[in-house]
């Protein structure tokens, strides 16, 4: 089956867009420990793909053990690239990409992974914010023309059907919506 990764940083809301877009309150788990680098979680979706939690990174204040565990599951993840489908970055809309987000996409396309970004945490910015914000998002990880970023609120909702169809496009074959 076709994998379908979500990455972002620690307490960034990845697992509440995860419970998002299943509509289920507790698929992922809300507010684990920060930093805890536990294991990749494969979650089997209606028989059509594995949607792939990667463990949250960035968080000040884990030790360098913990951050080298993480640097290990990510590799052993990413030596297979065959596998990976599409990956899903989540970032926090309110502000500019970490260092690690920005090598997180660098993974994404040294794998030769297409990636959709999802700019979650909407609600938390006034109208006003929203353009200037995703252009910081774009200019940071160095998006081109061709590359999505999805305006997203795991609270409200906001952003999940552009979401579940940019999964269901790249899980069928990688066809434009609509094709
Ligand atoms: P994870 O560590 O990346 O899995 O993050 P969680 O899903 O546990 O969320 C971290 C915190 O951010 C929790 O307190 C969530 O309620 C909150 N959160 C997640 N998504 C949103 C959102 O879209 N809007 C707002 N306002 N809060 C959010």
């Amino acid at each position: 089956l076709p994998q379908v990764a979500f990455s972002g940083r620690s307490n960034v809301g990845k697992s509440s867009v995860i419970n998002r877009l299943l509509n289920r309150k507790n698929f992922a788990r809300v507010g684990a420990a920060p930093g805890k680098t536990t294991q990749i979680n494969y979650f089997k979706i209606d028989n059509a793909f594995y949607l792939v939690d990667l463990p949250g990174y960035g968080y000040a204040k884990v030790s360098k053990a913990e951050r080298d565990r993480w640097g290990k599951l990510m590799e052993s993840y990413f030596a297979d690239p065959e596998l990976m489908t599409l990956g899903v970055m989540i970032v926090d809309s309110r502000h500019k990409p970490t260092a690690d987000d920005c090598t997180m996409a660098q993974w994404y396309r040294e794998a030769g992974c297409p990636f959709v970004v999802v700019a979650n945490k909407l609600d938390k910015l006034k109208k006003s914010q929203v353009e200037p914000n995703l252009q910081v998002i774009r200019e940071t990880l160095e998006l081109g023309e061709g590359d999505v970023v999805i305006p997203f609120s795991a609270e409200k909702g906001t952003g999940r059907q552009e979401l579940v169809s940019a999964i269901l496009a790249s899980v069928e074959g990688r066809k434009a919506p609509g094709a």
